[in-house]
């Protein structure tokens, strides 16, 4: 296991900056996902860490030593990457252990690691076959293995599981959860599905051109996203976000937030300072009330089986809401929906930045 530093680490491609200035430290055993839309550099990233790809500037430490200039095989970790290449004329077993009997590892010691590693990833079976002979989900079980035979300090994944189908793709993570638990190594993973980082990371750095957007457990960027884009991103289906303004009720200094079709009274006091927001609500935390301070019109309800979503026009801006079957929603209905307050999200509109209340005595927002 090790800590990994990345100290202001850019990365410039001739006129592209695939990574401005990312600074993180994980903790040893820490299962990091690198999450962020396409293009936004986590690959840039991973292969910078992997050392396949040098940064423009910045420095990268591993337990403390400064690796930056060191080549990747004197780095000790181990890179899975999305279209695993395996030899397709050797045999599972020769497969797993090719790595290790390129630098002469002793054939008891090669023998009890590559049976270590079938059984962990449940490969015993399947030693004797050859890629061509195996599913998918085999394939990168064989890929996982052959980097875990080397007992690396960590693993490097890029969008491991993304050639899987949806059962697959759950049931991979299972294993990699519990893998990461036994292993007690650190991981580093890439990917752009909101999922994988909330179901195995514990931490996840989210990305957008380039920089972390926010850096946090899964359940801190879920709950308390630091942006609207980081709110945005994060959810299925993601968070709603509704262009309101910030002003104050008629008799009083108590906030309201005002859109077409909303008028939302928050439970604070006092100058906002900010009028333009976006007010997030998580598709949950809608729900349906008769005297509901957001009114508009049901476009479609989906059904999921045990869930369901319905897509709302409320004044401009669309909606999502989720909840169980039957959510009591009809497509073509005019309908009211209420949120509690611990439940509304307001983000400055021009910075996109999470608005937090001071801690009373004093209760402004602040960006
Ligand atoms: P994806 O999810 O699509 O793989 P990503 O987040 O991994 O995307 P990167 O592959 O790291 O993104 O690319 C980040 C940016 O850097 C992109 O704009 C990309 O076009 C650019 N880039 C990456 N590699 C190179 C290269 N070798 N030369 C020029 N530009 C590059």
């Amino acid at each position: 296991m090790a800590a990994i530093e990345l100290d202001g680490i850019v990365r410039r491609f001739g006129d592209t900056t695939a990574v401005a200035e990312i600074s993180l430290t994980t903790a040893r055993n820490d299962f990091l996902v690198l999450l962020g839309p396409s293009g936004c550099g986590k690959t840039t990233l991973l292969r910078m860490i992997a050392g396949l790809l040098e940064p423009t500037e910045g420095r990268i430490l591993v337990d403390g030593r400064d690796v930056t200039a060191l080549p990747p095989r004197e780095r000790d970790l181990a890179m899975v990457f999305q279209n695993y290449a395996l030899y397709p004329h050797l045999t599972v077993e020769r497969n797993l252990g090719f790595g290790l009997s390129v630098r002469r590892t002793g054939k008891d010691e090669l023998r009890r690691r590559v049976d270590e590693v079938a059984e962990l990833l449940d490969l015993g079976h399947l030693l004797g076959r050859r890629p061509k002979e195996l599913s998918g989900g085999q394939r990168q079980r064989v890929a996982l293995g052959r980097a875990m035979v080397r007992e690396p300090q960590a693993f490097l994944m890029d969008e491991p599981l993304s050639n899987l189908d949806a059962k697959l793709r759950s049931g991979t993570r299972t294993r990699l959860i519990s893998l990461h638990r036994r292993l007690d190594t650190t991981f580093v993973y890439v990917t752009h599905d909101q999922i994988d980082a909330m179901t195995m990371a514990t931490k996840v750095a989210v990305l957008n051109q380039g920089r972390i957007e926010q850096f946090g457990s899964p359940v801190e960027i879920y709950d308390e996203p630091a942006t609207a884009f980081v709110a945005g991103f994060m959810g299925a289906p993601p968070m709603n976000l509704l262009p309101a303004e910030l002003g104050t009720g008629p008799d009083d200094d108590q906030l309201v937030l005002r859109a077409p079709g909303l008028e939302l009274p928050l439970p604070h006091r006092g100058d906002p300072g900010v009028r333009e927001v976006l007010l997030g609500i998580r598709p949950e935390h809608l729900v349906p009330a008769a005297a509901g301070e957001l009114r508009g019109r049901v476009d479609i309800v989906e059904n999921l089986g045990n869930e369901e979503i319905a897509e709302c026009e409320i004044g401009e801006a669309r909606l999502s809401i989720r909840g169980a079957r039957p959510i009591g929603l009809t497509a073509g209905a005019a309908a009211a929906f209420t949120v509690r307050p611990e439940h509304v999200h307001l983000f400055a509109r021009q910075s996109g930045r999470r608005l937090a209340w001071e801690p009373d005595p004093v209760p402004a927002l602040v960006s």
